[in-house]
């Protein structure tokens, strides 16, 4: 690629958006060819694609050069273009925090539905790391408080970045080790996306370029999850919702735990892909 720019350059004295995208699409993804340019001139696809006779610079083509080889050695697109979109909005990312999944969109849905009208209530996300379920919650339902907690000071730096983008004043975010961060503190809704692939997963062959610890979880991925589902009960309030998001195959385990841990209206929803992605509980009696 370097080699095949630097002759045409030579021969044509310019490198065009068109030439350059072609080029790209011979070595990586076409479409993460068309992202990462995108992010290098800061412009839409539709500008691309309207442009594509357009010359670039020498600094914009070393530029995408640099972004090209990072996506080559198998760098994630969204760590180098340093946002990703989720659900209807633009979030920061970076190495530091896992990036946000169109399967966790269901995770939002699923936790917006459970949100009771009418009352101010207060929903728990455990292991928020941009801050992606957290602040689009927040933004769909400002009247609500959204506290956001996280173990890694990194990924709440950009989480707390994200919420001051997106103007979600109606979160907290805390440092703390999933539940330690509260004593007393009562959420009518607590929703989590904890890691949970297995020790190795060869999946996470694919992952190594995200965080460790917001994607592996001991006991075959289900450490964090049996953690919150057995200290949830102390923190919601009577007939609060718990959800989150678990491995293709995982939902009978999580569903068994919160049956044995008292949960009651047990539920688990599948993704876009037909998965069982998440699972969810009311804690409480069934009335009378
Ligand atoms: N859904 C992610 C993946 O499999 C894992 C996220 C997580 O462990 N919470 O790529």
């Amino acid at each position: 690629m370097l080699v095949s720019v630097q002759q045409q350059e030579s021969m044509d004295a310019s490198v065009t958006i068109g030439a350059i995208l072609r080029s790209a699409a011979c070595v990586i993804d076409r479409v993460d060819a068309h992202w990462l340019l995108q992010s290098v001139l800061s412009v839409d696809i539709v500008f691309l694609m309207t442009h594509a006779e357009l010359p670039l610079s020498l600094e914009q083509i070393a530029c995408f050069q640099q972004l090209l080889a990072r996506r080559i050695a198998g760098e994630p697109v969204a760590y180098l273009m340093g946002e990703r979109g989720f659900y209807d909005l633009v979030f920061e990312v970076t190495p530091d925090v896992l990036i946000p999944r169109p399967e966790t969109e269901l995770l939002v849905e699923t936790t917006l539905s459970k949100i009771p009208c009418g009352r101010r209530c207060n929903i728990l996300d455990l292991g928020t790391g941009s801050g992606a379920i957290a602040i689009t919650i927040a933004r769909h339902r400002p009247d609500v408080n959204v506290t956001a907690v996280d173990f890694s000071p990194q990924a709440l730096a950009v989480a707390r970045r994200n919420a001051v983008k997106h103007s979600a004043e109606n979160v907290v975010f805390v440092e703390a080790d999933w539940f330690s961060g509260f004593i007393n503190e009562k959420f009518d809704v607590i929703v989590a996306n904890p890691p949970y692939i297995a020790e190795g997963d060869s999946h996470l062959d694919d992952l190594c370029f995200e965080p460790a610890i917001a994607l592996v979880a001991q006991n075959n991925g289900l450490d964090c999850i049996r953690k919150i589902v057995t200290q949830a009960p102390d923190y919601l309030e009577h007939s609060g919702w718990l959800m989150f998001e678990h491995g293709h195959d995982q939902a009978d385990a999580c569903r068994r735990l919160l049956d044995k841990t008292g949960f009651i209206h047990i539920f688990t929803r599948p993704d876009l892909a037909g998965i069982d992605r998440v699972t969810g509980g009311q804690y409480g009696s069934i009335p009378a």
